[in-house]
């Protein structure tokens, strides 16, 4: 069998609440081996809530979660955490007190049997690869809260389990040891052939790393795909901004030719867009379009649509601009240092367009 094929992690229709307060909806997911999906949403949407009912610290009242082949909740069953062979690498870590780092890291090696030498030479290696091995001999207290963090990954690694959880491990990391933490995590991910699902609060962060990226929002899985999939085509215009600047706008689709160039009219000025769509064919009539600032562009040109440049923004390797117009708030973005300024009229116009949902 293709490991593809193999899911490391299956949730079914699972609901999961906290008191009275329905938190996850029905969600549906799967997480195949060597595959890394990322959990995005805003603040509240349930992220955690979902994770933690994986890991078996809360009930399901709905659905079920099978972690490789074995049922490992439902409503009528729940087998305790450490049944579940997952590394859990949450925020806040709980490590022991009074052993040092390296017997922290040791300690599922040991767990499974593994010698005191062996385990504690895995363990440097783990906390080499992400740049703690001059804390090897230190206790927990004597570290910082990042460092702790790091300590954290480095057991869930160690214990090489088929299923990784993170949530938002990077948190309290500076941007250097995020990105060796990352590349970490991937890489063992890819060799073992385990699973991750991981939670982060930075949508480049889940676009860049992940294969697949899960949007929840109110307690729901709106939406799956691949990371250009979702941020080329999302469903909904809450799910384009949460993944990256988007404006959007009503249009009058008047023409599409097979290749899915559009004739389309926005405010009074009509424009020819390459139009994509999720899942249907594009009709003529109104459409909700959502529109990236890099597929628009600022010109002189007759055809485009007269703007007022209400904000600029100079982030180093591009410009972006917040525009005024019949259409309502527009973006647009070049690379380089700003050629417009704030106040100055200027006509957009945009080369791709994505049809929302609704
Ligand atoms: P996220 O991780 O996406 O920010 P959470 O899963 O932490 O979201 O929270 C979702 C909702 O559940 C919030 O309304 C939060 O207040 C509530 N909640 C989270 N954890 C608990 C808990 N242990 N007890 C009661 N309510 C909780
Ligand atoms: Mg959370």
């Amino acid at each position: 069998m293709n490991t593809n094929d193999v899911h490391r992690l299956s949730i079914s229709g699972v609901t999961v609440a906290h008191g009275a307060e329905v938190v996850v909806k029905r969600a549906t997911l799967t997480v195949r081996a060597g595959e890394m999906v990322a959990l995005v949403g805003p603040s509240g949407s349930g992220k955690s809530t979902l994770l933690g009912a994986i890991a078996g610290f809360y009930p399901v009242q709905a659905g079920a979660i099978w972690v490789g082949e074995e049922l490992v909740a439902s409503p009528t069953l729940s087998l305790p955490p450490e049944r579940r062979r997952i590394g859990v690498v949450f925020q806040s870590h709980a490590l022991w007190p009074q052993w040092m780092v390296v017997d922290n890291v040791a300690y599922p090696l040991r767990r499974r049997g593994m010698a005191r030498p062996a385990a504690r030479r895995e363990a440097e290696m783990m906390l080499a690869a992400i740049g703690m091995d001059a804390f090897a001999a230190r206790y927990p207290s004597e570290l910082s809260g990042g460092q702790r963090q790091r300590v954290g990954l480095a057991r869930a690694l160690a214990a090489r389990p088929d299923l990784y959880l993170f949530d938002e491990p990077t948190a309290s990391l500076d941007p250097a040891n995020r990105e060796a933490f990352m590349q970490e995590v991937r890489e063992r991910i890819r060799t073992t052939q385990a699973g991750a699902l991981y939670v982060s609060h930075q949508a480049d962060e889940a676009l860049s790393l992940a294969h697949r990226v899960a949007v929840m929002m109110q307690g729901e899985i709106l939406q799956v795909g691949a990371p250009a999939e979702v941020y080329e085509c999302p469903r909904t215009a809450e799910i384009a901004r949460l993944l990256g600047p988007a404006a959007c706008a009503t249009g009058v689709v008047h023409a599409v030719d097979a290749r899915g160039w559009a004739r389309v009219q926005i405010a009074d000025s009509e424009q020819t867009i390459r139009l994509s769509s999720l899942h249907r064919e594009v009709d003529h009539g109104r459409v909700s379009l959502m529109m990236r600032p890099e597929w628009c562009e600022l010109t002189d040109d007759e055809a485009s649509l007269p703007c007022r440049v209400v904000r600029v923004q100079y982030v180093g390797h591009r410009t972006l601009y917040e525009l005024e117009s019949l259409a309502g708030r527009l973006l647009a973005s070049h690379t380089g240092p700003p050629q417009y300024q704030e106040g100055e009229r200027v006509g957009w116009k945009v080369r791709r367009a994505s049809v929302l949902e609704r």
